[in-house]
């Protein structure tokens, strides 16, 4: 079985801090996405394919939320550099750079295209969340949603957003 199989029954978890991503504007698509650092990134297991995914995403003691998370190389870097990028279901207020970002990583939805517009990216990426909130509210992904990796207060946070 490979991982995406394997992640509905046993989630990836990391976290990290929020950093600066490449400034590729994802925000004035109104899809804004948090970046990761690369020690998030190089600890991902070499199995994890290149591709949108859906999970839980928490900004340091805040809320659980429904999340899309894309992992794939960066044009900017010609392809060399990997990322991790949330894009979390939810409105915040403001950004939350330098906050302890958790996630849990649930399930696979697609391998990563190029897209013709923007608009069909787009497209793509409002199809994306629509999956992601579908899928996340089986019974199923309530454990991941509950494990202890999310749900634990943690007290030694720098930022105090959330
Ligand atoms: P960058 O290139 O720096 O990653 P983005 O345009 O992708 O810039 O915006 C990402 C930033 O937007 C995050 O680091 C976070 O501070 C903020 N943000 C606000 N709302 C969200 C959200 N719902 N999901 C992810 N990031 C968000
Ligand atoms: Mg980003």
């Amino acid at each position: 079985m490979n991982i995406n199989n394997r992640l509905s029954i046993n989630p990836y978890f990391t976290s990290g801090p929020v950093v600066k991503g490449f400034g590729r504007g994802s925000k004035k698509l109104g899809i804004p996405t948090a970046n990761f650092p690369d020690t998030v990134i190089n600890a991902l297991p070499q199995e994890f394919e290149t591709g949108v995914y859906y999970g839980w995403a928490r900004v340091n003691n805040g809320d659980i939320h429904k999340a899309v998370l894309s992992i794939g190389y960066n044009p900017f870097f010609k392809n060399e550099v990997k990322s991790l990028e949330t894009h979390i279901i939810h409105e915040f207020d403001k950004d939350f750079y330098d906050a302890w970002l958790r996630i849990s990583i649930c399930g696979y939805i697609r391998s990563q295209e190029n897209y013709n517009s923007v608009d069909d990216l787009i497209k793509a990426i409002r199809n994306d969340i629509k999956e992601a909130t579908e899928n996340l509210d089986k019974p199923i992904f309530t454990a991941a949603r509950e494990s202890e990796d999310l749900v634990k207060h943690i007290d030694t946070l720098v930022d105090s957003y959330g």
